[in-house]
């Protein structure tokens, strides 16, 4: 029996139009009136602050650049590759290509050139836009797929050289980078008259490609539509925080995640809140900008939440004008929440009587991500709950059998259904139907319940995905690259809970392909080392195997040949247990 479980927000309207159109027209008639010199992104390093009439201008003028660019003109619904770490230019970027009707894939800006030319190969995409830090992984990619560098250059957009942001010094490109196309360049030779127009029906055309392994296998790119997006701003005012004409927004999450990419890029915009830009997290800066920049919001992670609880560098800023943090990407423990909430203000000192709330919101990168949020008076009330559905959606709690629904109070796998759930996975039609039913239910991979007043809580997760530190750690990729070290024969790989860090960390269980060479228990260690120092130069950080490299004496499986990951993660729990 099916138990469809409803928002208790009243459903609102979504226009049916362009991203770009809605972000940058529809807006005068949602915040009563579209102000151009409102700041939308301010670069938190320097304090450069583009305003929402520069960032449609040079959208629109980028847009055109890449349309009639000489070099490698593109077309309408071309893909666009970003592999940049987040700057205020990341954002114009994907705004530009919007505007021109192109869709863009945003990659990790830790990945190495094989990871890279992955995601570039599945997405099809056309060109890459990176900074000069990131053309040694670019060529690279490039090389690995038969292309040299004079052949490649024509498809490289060097973001930081040509340009001034907002009237700061021009900066000439280095003499390195002058063979590739320049950010500078695109921008100088023209400006759209007006965006690409998605309206009625092509508002269901996809707009952004994130990648996600989903419930199995390796990463898949996520087809995010116009109108997933729009649904997505449009829901959110029901349960973000009142907005005060002082709010400002700290961003530290990568853009490149759709995390950042609707929180940061997309929703200031919409709200009117200037968003202050950190190009990563780092804890002391992330202090000093709140203190300098009188910061109210900030969307983190549950490891920052660790640090403001326990670093001592904490008490020495004045964070006294916080108001709102939100957590997602992981689950938030409830001790956590208490602790910060307690030591921020503690720190306060008097200094401020604004309420402090610590919400927890949930979601995919397949639902466009954010599904639930904990209202703000429920800090504690309910705490460690993901809180409810979103306006427009709804939800199932389904069992095992995936026939039923489970029963009040039972845990069971989260459904979504509504206007935020992707199309589907690129050119995957098996995954997609794997994960999305005939009636458009989603199956997320993560185990919930929900209480009698309609709260939700994560209790479990069913998929094998992995996540360190909100990132996705997809096991199967890390398993075929274990599988081609000469030593392993076979492997799995889980994540291990670290409590100190609030966060999972990947860890192999891996056969030996000669057992019997190792024989001492410390040559086992030796050889676990050397398989962690291994993965480290094949892949991106957060993937490293920083929950070790354990040796077995089989994988276990079922019978039809399957990782039994459950029994490897007790496995872990209890090994962790002992010590
Ligand atoms: P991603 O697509 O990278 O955003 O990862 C989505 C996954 O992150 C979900 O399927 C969950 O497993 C996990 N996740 C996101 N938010 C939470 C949360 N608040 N609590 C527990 N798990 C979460």
């Amino acid at each position: 029996m099916s138990r469809i479980y409803r928002s208790k927000h009243q459903s609102v309207q979504i226009p049916e139009c362009s991203l770009f159109t809605y972000l940058f027209k529809e807006q005068d008639k949602l915040v009563g009136g579209w102000d151009g010199s409102i700041a939308a992104y301010v670069d938190a390093a320097t304090g450069t602050t583009l305003t929402r009439k520069f960032i449609r201008d040079t959208a629109l003028s980028l847009g055109h650049g890449l349309l009639h660019n000489q070099r490698f003109p593109l077309k309408k619904g071309d893909t666009v590759m970003v592999f940049s770490p987040n700057s205020v230019a990341f954002p114009v970027i994907f705004h530009g290509t919007v505007a021109a009707g192109m869709r863009a894939t945003l990659a990790n800006s830790a990945y190495t050139a094989p990871e890279l030319e992955y995601q570039y190969k599945d997405s099809q995409a056309k060109v890459v836009f990176t900074t000069e830090e990131g053309l040694a992984i670019v060529l690279d990619m490039f090389k690995r797929i038969g292309l040299s560098p004079p052949e490649a250059a024509p498809r490289i957009i060097v973001i930081d050289t040509g340009f001034s942001w907002a009237g700061g010094p021009h900066v000439e490109p280095s003499l390195a980078v002058t063979s590739f196309v320049s950010l500078g360049d695109l921008l100088k030779k023209g400006r759209l008259s007006e965006e690409a127009k998605f309206d009625g029906r092509n508002a269901h055309e996809t707009v952004l490609l994130c990648y996600s392994s989903g419930t199995t296998g390796k990463p898949k790119g996520v087809e995010t539509t116009h109108h997933n997006i729009i649904s997505l701003i449009q829901m959110l005012p029901a349960v973000f925080p009142t907005r005060e004409a002082e709010d400002r927004l700290l961003g530290i999450l990568p853009l490149y995640h759709i995390y950042g990419a609707t929180k940061l890029m997309m929703l200031p915009l919409n709200l009117g809140i200037p968003m202050y830009l950190m190009t990563r997290f780092e804890p002391v800066q992330f202090c000093q900008n709140i203190e300098k920049y009188k910061i109210t919001h900030s969307l983190i992670v549950p490891p920052v939440m660790v640090l403001l609880a326990r670093l001592p560098i904490v008490e020495k800023f004045d964070l006294s004008t916080v108001r709102i943090l939100i957590s997602g990407a992981a689950p938030l423990g409830d001790l956590l929440v208490k602790d910060v909430m307690n030591r921020l203000l503690a720190l306060r000192k008097g200094k401020s009587k604004t309420p402090l709330a610590i919400l927890q919101g949930y979601g995919l990168t397949e639902t466009s991500p954010t599904t639930h949020m904990l209202p703000q008076p429920d800090t504690l009330r309910k705490i460690g709950s993901i809180g409810q559905l979103l306006p427009n959606l709804e939800c199932r709690l389904v069992a095992d059998d995936e026939e039923h629904d489970v029963a009040d109070g039972e845990p069971g796998e989260i459904w979504i259904r509504g206007p935020t759930v992707m199309k589907g996975y690129l050119n995957n039609p098996s995954a997609t139907k794997n994960s999305i039913t005939p009636d458009k239910w989603f199956k997320t991979g993560d185990i919930a319940i929900q209480d009698k007043d309609g709260y939700y809580y994560v209790v479990d997760r069913k998929k094998e995905l992995v996540k360190y530190k909100g990132f996705q750690v997809p096991p199967a990729e890390l398993e075929s690259v274990l599988l081609s070290h000469p030593d392993i024969a076979d492997c799995a790989v889980i994540g291990v809970y670290d409590e100190k860090q609030a966060t999972e960390l990947p860890r192999a269980y891996v056969v030996h392909a000669n057992p019997s060479s190792l024989k001492a228990e410390a040559e086992k260690i030796q050889f676990g080392s050397s398989v962690v120092r291994w993965m480290e130069s094949r892949v991106a950080k957060h993937k490293y195997l920083r929950g070790g490299v354990v040796l077995i004496d089989a994988v276990p499986k079922s019978a039809a040949g399957k990782i039994l990951r459950r029994e490897l993660r007790e496995k872990a729990k209890a090994d962790v247990a002992k010590g």
